[in-house]
């Protein structure tokens, strides 16, 4: 999860639709604005490119129950099938951390381990909000509780897994060739927050800056 900078003001659909007793919260203006402003990535797991892409809300509506939040352009979010059925549990129902107002990488260190993802707290305190987006994004990568989730966990851990070898690819090449203009652009691209697991490719070259100084400007 990365920081995204949402566009003002909202789509005009959601006024409107707000008014009505079926409105929709996914009329094309809202969809092709959540593709542009969040890089057509789902904001929980960083996959790109949504094959199954929702609107999400960040607080539940609940079938309507809090309408307020429905049609708040504040509260939308996109995010693919999986990420967005595993958050729907009553534990992440007070909200985990809105990456839209907060810098998720001040809050969390996102680690690609062995054969598992590690999320720790940057604090030793942390607040509620963070407590709960780690552990979300750790079941997105593991829960296992049906056969589609056994599925659909693996494949994101698989891609996450192929996205950092190609970081460690491009860092080798560096490590070799230090001037290599090439080599710096593709960095430049993996690293991008726009770029599919950016969080965990951040982190990895931020807590490796000594091995590769050259690198500060395209983190920080
Ligand atoms: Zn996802």
């Amino acid at each position: 999860m990365v920081k995204i900078e949402r566009s003002f003001p909202a789509p005009v659909s959601l006024a409107a639709e707000a008014g009505k007793n079926n409105g929709s919260y996914e009329k094309p203006d809202v969809v092709a604005r959540l593709i542009k402003d969040f890089h057509n990535k789902c904001y929980i797991c960083e996959l790109k490119n949504l094959q199954d892409p929702q609107v999400e809300h960040l607080l539940p509506h609940k079938n309507g129950k809090y309408q307020e939040r429905k049609f708040d352009w504040n509260n939308l979010f996109w995010a693919c099938g999986h990420c967005n059925g595993v958050k729907n549990q009553k534990k992440y129902d007070a909200g985990i951390l809105d990456c839209c107002k907060i810098d998720p990488e001040q809050k969390i260190i996102f680690r690609l381990k062995q054969n598992n993802i590690e999320l720790l707290s940057q604090m030793a305190d942390p607040d509620e909000e963070t407590v709960r987006t780690i552990e979300l994004i750790r079941e997105v990568f593991n829960l296992k509780n049906t056969g589609l989730r056994v599925y659909k966990s693996d494949m994101r851990l698989k891609e996450l897994q192929k996205e950092m070898n190609l970081l460690f690819d491009n860092l080798e090449k560096l490590k070799e060739n230090p001037k290599s203009e090439l080599v710096l652009r593709k960095l430049k691209a993996l690293l991008r927050r726009e770029a599919a697991f950016a969080a965990f490719k951040r982190c990895y070259v931020k807590e490796h800056l000594s091995d590769y100084p050259e690198l500060r400007p395209l983190i920080f």
